[in-house]
């Protein structure tokens, strides 16, 4: 297994700014399975993060490699992936590791590392049978599915039994919304146009770009530090996108529950259809207070809200307690695609719409099969506002970049991938933008300091080794001249 150190220094242009992350550097942590088959050799999987603190992702990743390294694919990880009893399961041993799973459990770091090595298991399995992600899950069959799913925590929402039952009511006319994802693809908006630390010219000049493209869905960052600049904001972008498009906010956590409820009173006359992350991730009662407050004062928006739930459970409760009108996957903060599955099942339960998040590095690459899972296996409606986040900002990273297809009023579709897996770095990309010896970090600060303290740390260990080296000379000699004194006094003596 190989863990890479990949990062994109986009806090130079902005891209991606947001009223709390202001100068993302997107980045990711990348795994590479080697397998001894010829025709297979390797699978790759990812996670996302804004630049610092990758180095911990990774270090994270290593700390579970005795899960994979020296494992039958089929035999070991593959067949076994969810088996329950005792948590022997592949998936289990990765998720709850007995030792790692303190560090979450199934939340942060820990999670965003498991999500990578899972995804590439996934990815390597998708390779092995020769179809993309999407294709590979759409073609399993409902008895199949449910047995990829977890349902220890979430059967008091959903049942094993029920799943099975949602899942053959959706089963008809699974072929023809293949065809339907390969001849026009998934609905996708754009996040573009509207990050946090544009200015105005560029703020207009991207919705021009954006809508030449074919866009109809915009969504643009709210929670700077006077709610007047968003209202500014949004003024811009409601004046370049017309009556007709839809636009959506983005508060990334920045309100508490009182606020976001008041600052959404103010932006209710550009029509946003959602507020996303209005407040803390972990609130659920707080996002269902706004979402009781949006509903009563009539308004057209929701609250959506997914990319920073660490888990299913989180999940589960936003659905419960009605908190959410737009569920937000994210393909790398949870623990693989088996969680993901059971993020879209209790959604297709609780008739709420996914919404998939996407934006960094890899994100889009991987959410456009999650979006093509969801509509062929759980929720089979074709409605307007059930829309994948996508941006131009980090496209072409990937072996089958992201692609869109223009439909008219209907706006910018993705295209179904066609190539075997779930998404594969371009090997120049991998190399060019390692972190920190990659030609692309070869002149900045950030990566010359984290090459100092590299260096540094290599320097103790050579000269650890080396001491601990001359220690064993020095012992071993002591130990030869005093084994020759002993035999001499040996021999004078006796
Ligand atoms: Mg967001």
């Amino acid at each position: 297994m190989d863990v890479d150190d990949v990062r994109f220094p986009t806090s130079k242009t902005l891209a991606g700014s947001d009223a709390v992350h202001k100068d993302p550097d997107y980045s990711c942590v990348y795994v590479t399975l080697y397998t001894d088959d010829p025709k297979v050799p390797r699978g790759y999987g990812l996670t996302f993060t804004l630049g610092r603190g990758n180095e911990v992702v990774k270090a994270c990743v290593r700390a579970l490699e005795s899960h994979v390294v020296g494992k039958n694919f089929e035999k070991d990880i593959w067949n076994s992936m969810m088996e329950m009893k005792d948590h022997s399961g592949f998936y289990y041993r990765v998720t709850q590791d007995g030792q790692l799973r303190w560090l979450g459990p199934e939340k942060g770091v820990i999670a965003m590392a498991s999500g990578a090595l899972l995804n590439a298991v996934w990815d390597l399995k998708c390779r092995l049978e020769g179809k993309p992600l999407w294709e590979l899950v759409s073609e399993t069959e409902p008895e199949n599915l449910v047995n990829l799913i977890d349902f220890k925590h979430i059967q008091d929402f959903v049942s094993r039994d029920e799943a099975l039952n949602i899942l053959k009511k959706v089963r008809p006319g699974w072929k023809s919304r293949v065809q339907t994802m390969k001849t026009k693809g998934f609905r996708a908006y754009t996040t573009s146009c509207g990050w946090l630390g544009y200015p105005e010219q560029v703020v207009r000049e991207k919705c021009k770009e954006s809508l030449k493209r074919g866009h109809r869905y915009f969504k643009m960052k709210v929670g700077s530090s006077d709610v007047e600049d968003d209202v500014k904001r949004a003024s811009w972008i409601r004046e370049e996108i017309g009556d007709d498009n839809v636009l959506m906010m983005d508060a990334n956590q920045k309100w508490g529950v009182d606020e976001a409820i008041e600052n959404m009173k103010r932006l209710a006359k550009f029509r946003p259809i959602w507020i996303e992350e209005p407040t803390n991730c972990d609130d659920v009662l707080g996002h269902a207070k706004i979402a009781n407050a949006l509903k009563k004062s009539k308004s057209v928006c929701g609250v959506a809200t997914g990319e920073a739930c660490s888990n299913k459970v989180l999940f589960k409760q936003l659905l419960q307690s009605q908190a959410i009108r737009y569920c937000q996957i994210d393909s790398c903060r949870v623990s693989g695609v088996s969680e993901i599955l059971a993020i879209l099942l209790m959604a297709a339960k609780a008739g709420v719409k996914v919404c998939p998040h996407a934006g960094g590095v890899g994100l889009c690459e991987y959410v456009r099969h999650l979006a093509m899972i969801d509509f062929v296996c759980f929720n089979p409606l074709d409605e307007m506002d059930r829309v994948c986040e996508s941006v131009f900002d980090a496209n072409g990273y990937f072996d089958e970049p992201c692609e869109f297809r223009e439909e008219g009023k209907d706006g910018l579709f993705y295209k179904a991938p066609k190539l075997p897996g779930y998404a594969r770095m371009k090997l120049d990309v991998l190399k060019s933008h390692n972190f920190p010896f990659g030609q692309v970090w070869n002149k900045e600060k950030k990566a010359k300091i984290v090459r100092k303290a590299m260096l540094h740390d290599a320097i103790k260990v050579v000269v650890k080794s080396s001491t601990t080296a001359m220690t064993i000379v020095v012992v071993a000699a002591l130990s030869v001249v005093g084994f020759s004194v002993m035999s001499r006094v040996k021999k004078s003596f006796f």
